[in-house]
């Protein structure tokens, strides 16, 4: 070898040996940075490895979260130390399919603590292969949910007890106007009874205040009728792909002798299919379409314009007429159950009609609103989830 040869060779030896040392000192580095973000991390970790179930390594928080001392607590025990029974047979379960696949990703597992509390926790998991590509440890991280799930059952339960009150009271409703159905009935028979039998030996006082509970008793009979249907809306619901051009076709026939009365025009176009109560929406634009007719002008054949506008995620539906209008300051008790707007006794109702509508749009998750201009008419808007 000559001498030339030997020292490019040692010159070279020197610079693989600066760049082994360099390599080195990033290792180290990355090391320490891998080890702090492992070790400060505010989330758990632990190392498993997945042949055998046993923790390799963990950091400070699963320790301190755990309840235990320092890391020797935790570290070679097995899976079972520190999850449920139930999770650890998940985790061995998890291992396996980890091994072939190298992830684990959102798994909700329970951890257990020194003193045996639960903590609810996702699990996320990624391998570490070795130089012949096989998996020889499972990082765990572990986010504690258990708040979250907390703020959840909670939730749940107000929901629970909520639908519970509710039902209770969808039914004491019930059984109230069904009951009060037959005590009135005999007030309404009997002062008929009076009337015609006793006619001839009633003053004109006497018959005027017969005329009175015969009148309020059947005021009352159609607002207890109104009760019960009110209470009834929302029972026995299925949902289904609703065809709104449809029902307001199948609404217009029933309210046929009215249009036809009053010679209206309806104009509703290109209506759309949407997601909802067939029965029930049925029930509001024929409530909506009844009220339209009913409070229109003595001189005015009635114009109904029915529309539908589409909106990202919900349609508007609006229904508008050229009908008597609202005052403002009549809008706000509308939609409230036996609410009635002043001086329209010549108008028959109960005041049941706009609570329906707006029990029925809350059923679909939905608000109902109004907009009148007094003496011009009125438009009322809904609007549901597509
Ligand atoms: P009812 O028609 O039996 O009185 P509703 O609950 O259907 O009961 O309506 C409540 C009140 O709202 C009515 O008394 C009426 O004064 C007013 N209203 C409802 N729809 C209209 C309308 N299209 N135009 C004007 N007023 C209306």
């Amino acid at each position: 070898m000559s001498k030339e040869t030997q020292i490019t060779g040692s010159t070279n030896l020197a610079k693989l040996e600066q760049e082994v040392a360099r390599l080195q000192e990033k290792l180290r580095i990355s090391e320490t940075n891998f080890g702090f973000l492992y070790d400060d991390n505010p989330v758990m970790h632990a190392t498993i490895n997945p042949l055998t179930g046993y923790v390799v390594n963990c950091n400070s928080m699963l320790v301190s979260n755990l309840g235990y001392k320092s890391k020797k607590a935790i570290i070679s025990s097995h899976v079972s130390k520190i999850f449920t029974e139930r999770s650890s047979l998940k985790i061995i379960g998890l291992l396996d399919a980890f091994l072939k696949l190298g992830a684990i990703s959102s798994e909700e597992v329970t951890l257990l603590t020194k003193k045996g509390k639960k903590i609810q926790a996702i699990l996320n998991s990624r391998a570490i292969y070795n130089e012949a590509g096989v998996v020889v440890k499972s990082i765990f991280t572990l986010v504690d949910i258990s708040e979250i799930k907390k703020a959840q059952r909670s939730a749940r339960r107000k929901k629970e007890d909520l639908e519970r009150v509710n039902r209770d009271l969808e039914q004491f409703v019930s059984i109230c106007s069904h009951d009060l159905q037959e005590p009135l009935a005999t007030i309404r028979f009997s002062s008929d009874f009076l009337m015609q039998k006793f006619t001839d030996e009633l003053s004109s006082k006497g018959k005027e205040y017969i005329g009175y509970i015969h009148e309020a008793s059947g005021r009352m009979a159609e607002q207890i009728k109104g009760l019960l249907e009110h209470s009834r809306i929302g029972r026995d619901l299925k949902i289904t792909k609703v065809d709104v051009q449809e029902q307001v076709e199948v609404a217009k026939y029933d309210l046929k002798k009215r249009i036809q009365e009053t010679q209206a025009t309806i104009i509703s176009e290109n209506l759309p299919k949407v997601k909802g109560y067939k029965v029930e929406l049925r029930l509001l634009f024929q409530n909506l379409l009844g009220n339209a007719l009913k409070y229109s002008k003595k001189d005015l054949a009635p114009i109904i314009k029915i529309a539908a506008k589409e909106e990202q995620d919900s349609w508007v539906f609006s229904i508008a007429d050229n009908g008597i209008g609202i005052k403002d300051e009549d809008i706000a008790d509308l939609f409230t159950i036996f609410s009635r707007v002043p001086n329209q006794e010549n108008k028959e109702g109960t005041g049941v009609g706009l609570a329906h509508a707006e029990k029925i749009v809350k059923l679909h998750e939905g608000t109902i609103w109004v907009k009148s201009q007094f003496g011009v008419g009125s438009t009322f808007y809904f609007k549901i989830k597509k």
